[in-house]
């Protein structure tokens, strides 16, 4: 075969592969558009975008994520589940005081997306072991300088608590921060126009926590699909993705990347 009847027959191929995979994406919208909905969407709309694709070995088999719309305007959202169809629940660790390398292992070995609220005093101490979990896939977010109570400050003074760690995690990441954890899950009307003026997009609480082991969830029964877990850096945490794992395992669902249910803010 000549080269360039060689290149026009791999052209369309290209082409064909393209065009099926475009019939896919939108099979695969279609179906999620009839069976989505749900109450929580409320206050968040939702978008039928395609653009997020899964990374994770765990999430790889899942359908595309319908990531649920952040409205703009000057008060930010308090999301503490995904209103999800997709068999999916979120892992979250918080602070950073104890720094376990085998948790990094463990969230390595079973390919686990986590979404991580960093402070900035540990972040200084030891930024590789948050380096090596952002290289494993982690997405790190901003909690606050200090992990003070938000609501017993004034108003200006959580505007400096939300933004004041932003730049280190945009110079440390690559990447700059677009959601917000309070400490204590702490936070009263003033918090939800400090993170929009610091340029966050929404505040993230849970909807369950896991500690020495045990999962309490704040709904009853087992796990649901789209909750918001939490966990902390500390001695408990590989034993906490364990338990938490296997429990969603249970549920029959997969950890996946809260990023990706959510929009991204744009560049
Ligand atoms: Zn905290």
């Amino acid at each position: 075969m000549r080269p360039g009847r060689r290149r026009h027959r791999a052209r369309l191929w290209t082409r064909a592969l393209v065009g099926a995979a475009v019939v896919m994406t939108v099979v695969v919208v279609g179906a999620l558009a009839l069976t989505g909905g749900g109450s929580d969407r409320s206050i968040l709309s939702t978008v039928t975008s395609t653009t997020s694709v899964s990374t994770s070995a765990s999430a790889q088999r899942l359908p595309v994520a319908v990531p649920v719309t952040i409205l703009p305007g000057p008060v930010a959202p308090v999301i503490s589940k995904i209103p999800t169809t997709n068999p999916v629940v979120f892992f979250t660790i918080d602070d950073g005081l104890v720094r376990d390398p085998a948790a990094v292992d463990f969230i390595r070995v079973h390919h686990i997306p986590v979404t991580l609220f960093v402070l900035p005093v540990p972040l200084q101490q030891d930024p590789a072991y948050f380096l090596t979990l952002a290289q494993v896939g982690a997405s790190v977010q901003d909690h606050t300088v200090h992990h003070l109570p938000l609501r017993k400050l004034s108003a200006a003074r959580q505007v400096q608590e939300v933004c004041g760690s932003i730049d280190l995690l945009h110079r440390t990441f690559g990447r700059r921060p677009w959601l917000f954890r309070p400490p204590y899950g702490d936070y009263n009307t003033s918090t939800k126009y400090a993170v929009r003026q610091c340029g966050l997009q929404a505040i993230v609480t849970w909807q369950g926590t896991m500690n020495d082991g045990v999962l309490r969830l704040q709904h009853p029964g087992p796990l649901q699909r789209g909750d918001i877990i939490l966990m902390h850096f500390r001695p408990d945490l590989r034993r906490n993705l364990e338990v938490l794992l296997k429990a969603a395992k249970t549920a029959g669902l997969v950890a996946a990347p809260l990023e990706q249910y959510l929009t991204e803010p744009t560049p």
